[in-house]
């Protein structure tokens, strides 16, 4: 997997939905991740989500998995991608550079309300947190 990494997350994470996509045969292009995410609304607990954008402050996609296996196999893909300490399930937060930024990456998966998709997100921590667009 290309591993050409911007600062930006909806570019950080680009590359690694499109070739999800190419692989798994789901609709993980730019326009697609974009549309879900403009109805996403944010977290569980009504905090801020990735998904909310905007994507060159924060951003996320939701894949979803046919089976454990092959969320397993997502979410191995994503974390060799994002060079995170993945455990093999869960709710795994990590703070890494990308691009020259620093950004805090979730990835979650075999977690409350992620048996069938795997959450993978960023937004960045050098910069304050601008208005949220998608409410
Ligand atoms: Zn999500």
């Amino acid at each position: 997997m290309k591993r050409v990494h911007s600062g930006e997350p909806r570019r950080l994470l680009g590359p690694l939905l499109a070739e999800l996509g190419h692989d798994f045969g789901l609709p993980l292009g730019p326009q697609q991740v974009r549309d879900r995410n403009r109805h996403h609304g944010p977290t569980a607990s009504g905090g801020r989500s990735d998904h909310q954008g905007p994507g060159y402050y924060a951003w996320a996609a939701d894949i979803p998995a046919m089976s454990l296996l092959e969320g397993d196999r997502i979410a191995g893909d994503c974390a060799d991608y994002l060079h995170l300490h993945w455990p093999g399930a869960g709710l795994h937060t990590e703070q890494r550079t990308y691009g020259g930024r620093l950004m805090q990456v979730q990835l979650i998966w075999r977690a409350d309300g992620h048996w069938r998709h795997v959450h993978v997100g960023a937004h960045r921590l050098d910069v304050a947190p601008p208005r949220v667009r998608f409410p």
